[in-house]
């Protein structure tokens, strides 16, 4: 029997409704129509990373897709089956690698054996999470939940140059749910400059900064000195490890941007997240709904509700049969709780 369409309005939020979407349809089978595709960005409609996402996601389960070309702001997925496989995708511009990893994760997660997914694009982008992120953010909580992944970085891309590539190492497996109420005592806080064809006193000035805004020793600051052919790029991270996470916080050096508003930048997304009492910032709170949508439950704490965690919470309550609900803990401070819907009682 054929399955009927969920029908999606894109301009509900910008590419991760169409990813989630993708990633929803490739593990529940569910066919969907997505209209008006990223409409309110300043280009709307399919750009290369969406593409790739959407042709990688067609490849991972064999789906039927209409409207997959650059500019497209509609589109309709039909999912076959979930395929293993040793897949390697190219964006072909600076788009993130690692959005298109998320959004093949889960898929690879269910797949029927190991897989090896090679993305090459941009691995450090603004607007989209640095693979440092992923590495130590994002997948060490996939792991407690019972994945079990290998992540590499094999070269850094930037925008506007690319070339970048990451390499993923999946087994699949049932994740488990995540429970996240408080991050516990911040153990190390390690800032790292990536420099690429930038000159290095640009890295010193947003270290000093950074250092001098929130109280960091000599020990923790680090420059990663990249080949100049890797560039131009320039990144400042902040990896904050606490007893229950660790977050990371990145902001980008760009022409005209001086290197100490660089650092504010990350300094203040740091202050914002210390400074309060919830377990994840702003950018793991919207990527752990899907983790715990696949785990069938879990629940975090987050200073506040953002456009990406109300968007994407829309889209996989319309795919699966769960329920998020966030509650205010304290001004700053949501309780976000995922479960499944009771089946209804049959009479
Ligand atoms: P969209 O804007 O809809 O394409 O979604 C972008 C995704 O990238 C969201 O999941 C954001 O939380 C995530 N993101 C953006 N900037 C960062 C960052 N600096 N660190 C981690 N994730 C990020």
């Amino acid at each position: 029997m054929q399955k009927e369409f969920l029908e999606l309005d894109g301009a509900i939020g910008g590419g991760q409704v169409l990813r989630s979407a993708l990633s929803l349809s490739m593990v529940s089978g569910r066919p969907f129509r997505i209209v008006n595709i990223r409409a309110r960005r300043s280009r709307p409609g399919l750009l290369r990373q969406h593409l790739t996402a959407v042709l990688a996601a067609a490849e991972v389960c064999g789906a039927e897709v209409e409207g997959a070309q650059l500019g497209s702001m509609s589109l309709s997925f039909s999912p076959g089956a979930i395929k293993a496989g040793d897949y390697s995708f190219s964006i072909g511009t600076a788009g993130s690698c690692t959005l298109v990893l998320q959004t093949l994760l889960p898929a690879l997660l269910r797949a029927p054996d190991n897989s090896r997914l090679r993305i090459s694009g941009g691995t450090h982008n603004p607007s989209a999470p640095p693979s440092d992120f992923l590495q130590h953010a994002w997948l060490p909580l996939l792991r407690r939940m019972g994945a079990q992944l290998e992540l590499s970085l094999l070269r850094h891309g930037f925008a506007p140059a690319g070339g970048g590539q990451l390499e993923l190492h999946v087994q699949p497996g049932q994740l488990q749910p995540l429970y996240l109420e408080e991050r516990g005592a911040v153990l190390d806080q390690q800032a790292r400059c990536l420099l690429a064809g930038v000159p290095g006193h640009v890295g010193a000035r947003e270290l000093e900064r950074l250092a001098k805004r929130l109280k960091l020793p000599d020990e923790a600051l680090h420059f990663v000195h990249l080949p100049q052919e890797h560039g131009p790029g320039n990144v400042l991270l902040l990896e904050v490890r606490c007893e229950q996470l660790t977050e990371v916080f990145a902001a980008f050096g760009q022409p005209r941007v001086r290197a100490e508003q660089v650092a504010d930048q990350v300094a203040k997304q740091a202050r914002d997240w210390l400074g309060g009492e919830s377990a994840v910032a702003e950018h793991l709170a919207d990527q752990l709904l899907l983790p715990l949508a696949l785990a069938g439950g879990g629940s975090f704490t987050t200073p506040r509700r953002t456009a990406h965690l109300d968007s994407n919470i829309q889209v996989i309550e319309a795919f699966l049969p769960v329920r998020i609900h966030c509650k205010n803990l304290a001004p700053e401070r949501v309780q976000v709780s995922l479960r499944t819907e009771s089946p209804p009682i049959s009479t």
